[in-house]
């Protein structure tokens, strides 16, 4: 299945199936047979499971530069470390990357396709069900450790292929990680696909079709998103919703301790508890979604190591902070997401609601 992204920036598809790297590597091959090199970037996880198989499928030459696993391969030294290799490599504005990984590697490489000598074409291969999201749309970045993505480009692929069956070995925690995405996709665009996602027993153990069923679906989302506004001057503010909250635990907790999408499904509770004030969810709907988060083993222990200056910190170098006020993506109600600007007091009262539900609801 192709899906388009008609990116303002540069139209692409994503190619979603099972089994089909190499074909989809080959309708590359116009753009490929033109590249000088081709470098894979990769992280040691990744390859130690698929050195053999990505090997054997990949259809032309290539050489690899493998990063560390997950988030620890978005700083600027690893970011530095790969510009040297591509210049060792005697890479040029013909050479062609691919990342082959989660959102981490997606994500540096991403950025060092952006920047390196300019710009050079790249090609995202996801591993996870979370760079369902990351793997499309054009965001890419590293980390500072002052603030995650802070460093970064909009710059979009030459394509993506995406190979579900590279997701069969995916612990179950970033089985989890990733479906807090696709949650997110649901919450913002559609309630009949947010309530069958709530009535799987565990969204942990979908079948194969309905896992591929439900990352189209999100990246039908994020693809309409992106297609009406490539730069986030507007609808694609949307995508951050949970982030706000979601960013400062994760940051606080120090990159890569709560995974993303962990992180993700905490801030959504406390996008939701806003939402009650300003659109129309209701509380039970709130504590319904946290019992749901809960029941799929989503931890939100985090919010109880910190108290709400330390997060207050993070909170405040959110990219879309201004003079002082948060911007949050709340939803009026489920698949409709508005921006509201949210004082720091009010986030203050929301971040005890918060703490008041959890101790209700999850540390009994
Ligand atoms: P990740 O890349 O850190 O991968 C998570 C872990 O799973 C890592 O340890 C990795 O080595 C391992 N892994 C990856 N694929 C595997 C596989 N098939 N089998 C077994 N293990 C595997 O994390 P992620 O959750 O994919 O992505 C998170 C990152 O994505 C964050 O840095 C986040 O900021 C970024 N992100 C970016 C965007 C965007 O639009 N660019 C959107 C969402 C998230
Ligand atoms: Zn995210």
């Amino acid at each position: 299945m192709n899906i388009p992204v008609k990116a303002r920036s540069h139209a692409y598809e994503v190619q979603i199936g099972s089994g089909h790297l190499t074909k989809a590597v080959q309708s590359f091959k116009e753009e490929i047979s033109k590249a000088d090199r081709l470098i894979v970037f990769t992280d040691e996880h990744v390859w130690k499971i698929y050195k053999e198989p990505f090997t054997n499928n990949f259809p032309f030459p290539f050489d690899v530069f493998v990063l560390p696993g997950g988030e620890a391969c978005k700083t600027f030294d690893h970011y530095f470390a790969a510009q040297t290799f591509l210049l060792e490599k005697k890479c040029t504005r013909k050479s062609f990357l691919f990342a082959f990984g989660g959102g981490a590697v997606g994500d540096l490489t991403g950025f060092v396709a952006a920047t390196f000598m300019r710009g050079v074409p790249f090609i995202q291969i996801p591993t996870t069900i979370l760079a369902h999201d990351s793997a499309v749309g054009g965001k890419t970045a590293i980390n500072h450790p002052l603030g995650k993505n802070m460093i970064g480009a909009f710059y979009q692929p030459e394509g993506v292929i995406y190979d579900i069956d590279f997701l069969e070995s995916l612990p179950q925690r970033e089985i989890r990680s990733g479906m807090a995405e696709v949650i997110k996709h649901a919450l913002i665009s559609d309630e009949k696909w947010l309530q069958q996602l709530m009535d799987y027993p565990s969204i942990l153990s979908l079948s194969k079709e309905q896992l591929e069923h439900n990352l189209e679906q999100g990246i039908r989302v994020k693809a309409n998103i992106v297609e009406q506004d490539e730069e986030e001057h507007s609808v694609r503010k949307y995508l951050n919703f949970g982030h706000t909250y979601g960013h400062a635990i994760e940051a606080a907790s120090g990159f890569g301790k709560v995974a993303h999408g962990e992180a993700v499904m905490i801030g959504m509770v406390y996008a939701l508890l806003l939402s009650e004030r300003y659109g129309d969810i209701t509380h039970s709907f709130t504590k319904k979604f946290l019992q749901f988060a809960l029941s799929n083993g989503y931890p939100f222990e985090a919010v109880r190591k910190f108290t709400f200056d330390e997060l207050l910190s993070y909170l405040m170098k959110d990219k879309k902070a201004e003079y002082g006020h948060l911007q949050f993506v709340l939803l009026r109600k489920v698949g409709q997401p508005f921006v509201q600007k949210i004082s720091q007091q009010e986030c203050r009262e929301l971040d005890h609601l918060l703490r008041k539900l959890l101790e209700e609801v999850a540390y009994d």
